[in-house]
């Protein structure tokens, strides 16, 4: 600039400047010269001067995906130009193309076209890893995340505020008790992934207690480490401990089988835990009984008053059809045994159970007929098998067949006149095609009840019932005969074991019997004024429902649910029935059927409340 000036000077003043040496008038230009050299090197506008010519640049600023950028544009050289990035959600800025900066705002002083651009980057998501794993006793499933995509393995690389859901389940003989990492007690368990984490799924042995009892003709034996115990029952929590248990029967006695509550059986006579334990149920407290049966059969001959009525010391024989397996004949054995343990060992007994085969159920018959003959209580053998395989009578044949309609038949055939007991049965299919089934032990139990109520009426005559019109034996109306048996061994199997889901609980049992009576009652009308003491088997106005009913309203009113056959079977014989319910019960029979049609109008609600909760 400087120079520009001087040039101009040189052009209006019209020599050159190398003459300014001499003359005033060159002394006098010499100092203007130096006057302006001195306000030129302070840049001063020069007064006069002519306007300076102004260069202009172009600066060109864009973005790459992912952002935008302030405009450019053209400026004066020399510009201080400032532009700034910014990225898009999602994006990140990585710099300048065409500077070196890392800032987002850059500036510039413009002395030439420039070109910029900023750039910028998708920022990757944020992984963070969440491991996942089961302690002992558990696994755990696969997890799940918010998209519903299933993640394989128990260690996840997962973005930030992924959920992922999994479940933890444990093994047989655990349970679940909570998660170590997360305050969550439910099993399954959802985690927001916002840090490295890891859960884990705790699991711990279920404690359960298993209660080991001994049936009548035996003792139990259980051995482990601090434990030795003989002759009593024990509780043990067995899935933790080490033990074996050993069934010993008493002198006379053979061992027949352990048997859970739940229906598991062992033959084995020594037990060894914790292995066993895989074979019973995992999740409650079991009771694991010894059943022993005598191992005498009675003496061959008897007179028939010999062992009428007493609790005897030889067991109950029992004769099964050829063609029934190892597993109904194991199982109609040990249900028979429970009933006698129960209620009392009343022999002679003996059991034919009849399977679906005709020559087997002759095999019975024949059996059965030598018995009778040998035993001098039968003449003509084959006229005694007859009788047994034809079709009209309560024989052999008759118990046979009627396993073609998968029925339960059973019943109490004798013998009075011949001093011994006969119980006859039809197949007991539920003990296989159903093991958790209790209805055929129940028929086991009903039928052995009549067998108790039998033995303790002495008297060989039949008596002639009034309102029935029929002559036999003094063991009670027939209502009161069947409700006994039916409404005791419904409450004993309900009292023994423990079978859920396979049948009704006692209460709705019972719900079931008065819907009966209200049925018939409806239908018949003259049920309304039925008298347990007339009705009878095959009447309309269903004797059963009614007995059973009138058995429970009995006892409760007693109560005592042993009062029937404790109480009131031992008078029979000596003062009759009628005077045995009176002492038993307090009042008359007259005056119970009164109470009891009475109770019979009573809601639903309130009948049921007498029946045990069991
Ligand atoms: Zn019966």
């Amino acid at each position: 600039m400087m120079q520009m000036i001087l040039m101009e000077l040189e052009i209006k003043v019209g020599f050159p400047i190398k003459n300014l040496k001499t003359g005033l008038k060159m002394r006098r230009l010499t100092l203007f010269v130096v006057f302006i050299l001195l306000s030129c090197s302070k840049d001063s506008p020069i007064p006069d001067a002519p306007k300076p010519i102004v260069t202009k640049f172009t600066l060109t600023v864009t973005a790459s995906e992912g952002g935008s950028v302030t405009d450019g544009g053209t400026y004066a050289e020399g510009t201080e130009v400032t532009v700034t990035a910014t990225p898009s959600e999602g994006y990140r800025f990585t710099g300048w193309e065409g500077n070196d900066s890392t800032s987002e705002s850059l500036t510039i002083t413009l002395n030439s076209n420039q070109t910029f651009q900023a750039l910028f980057e998708l920022i990757p998501p944020v992984q963070y890893t969440l491991t996942v794993s089961a302690s002992e006793g558990g696994t755990i499933s696969e997890g799940v995340d918010t998209s519903d995509e299933r993640l394989v393995g128990l260690t996840f690389m997962v973005v930030l505020g992924t959920e992922v859901t999994f479940t933890a389940t444990p093994n047989e003989g655990y349970e679940f008790i909570g998660w170590e990492g997360n305050d969550s007690t439910s099993e399954t368990l959802t985690v927001t992934v916002n840090s490295n984490q890891s859960v884990q799924a705790l699991f711990e042995l279920i404690t359960l207690n298993i209660l080991f009892t001994a049936g009548n003709g035996g003792s139990i034996k259980i051995k482990g480490e601090n434990i030795y115990e003989e002759g009593v029952e024990l509780s043990s929590a067995i899935n933790q401990i080490e033990i074996s248990v050993e069934a010993i029967p008493e002198l006379g006695y053979i061992f027949v089988e352990w048997r859970s509550n739940f229906g598991d059986m062992f033959s084995a006579e020594k037990l060894y835990f914790p292995t066993e334990y895989q074979f019973l149920p995992s999740n409650t407290d079991i009771i694991l009984n010894a059943a022993f049966v005598l191992a005498q059969a009675p003496a061959p001959l008897f007179d028939k008053d010999l062992w009428w009525g007493q609790i005897v010391d030889f067991p109950p024989e029992i004769f099964f059809a050829s063609d029934l397996s190892n597993t109904l004949r194991e199982k109609f054995t040990v249900d028979l045994n429970l009933a006698i343990s129960q209620f009392g060992n009343y022999g002679p007994l003996e059991c034919y159970v009849l399977g679906n085969s005709t020559n087997a159920a002759n095999e019975l018959a024949i059996e059965y007929c030598n018995r009778r003959v040998e035993r001098g209580q039968e003449g003509d053998l084959n006229g005694c098998i007859d009788n047994q395989m034809n079709d009209n009578g309560y024989g052999m044949e008759y118990y046979r067949k009627d396993n073609d309609g998968n029925g339960i038949w059973a019943s109490l055939n004798g013998s009075r006149h011949h001093g011994y007991h006969l119980l006859q049965f039809s197949k007991p299919y539920h003990y296989e095609e159903d093991p958790s089934s209790i209805e055929y032990t129940i028929v086991v139990f009903h039928e052995y009840f009549h067998v108790v109520n039998a033995a303790n009426v002495f008297s060989d005559e039949s008596i002639y019932i009034e309102g029935i019109g029929q002559q036999i034996p003094e063991r009670g109306p027939p209502a009161m005969v069947e409700g006994s048996a039916n409404y005791l061994s419904h409450y004993l199997a309900r009292k023994l074991f423990d079978y859920p889901n396979s049948y009704l609980n006692l209460r709705l049992y019972m719900v079931t019997q008065m819907d009966n009576i209200k049925r018939a009652r409806n239908e018949f009308p003259n049920c309304n004024n039925v008298n347990l003491s007339e009705i009878n088997f095959g009447d309309s106005c269903d004797m059963y429902s009614l007995g059973t009913w009138g058995i429970a309203y009995l006892l409760d009113r007693a109560d005592n649910i042993n009062a029937y056959q404790e109480v009131l079977f031992p008078l029979i014989n000596d003062i009759g029935y009628y005077a045995a319910f009176e002492q038993t019960f307090g009042i008359t029979f007259d005056e119970f059927e009164i109470e009891f049609r009475i109770f019979l109008e009573l809601p639903i609600s309130q009948q049921i409340e007498i029946i045990p909760d069991i």
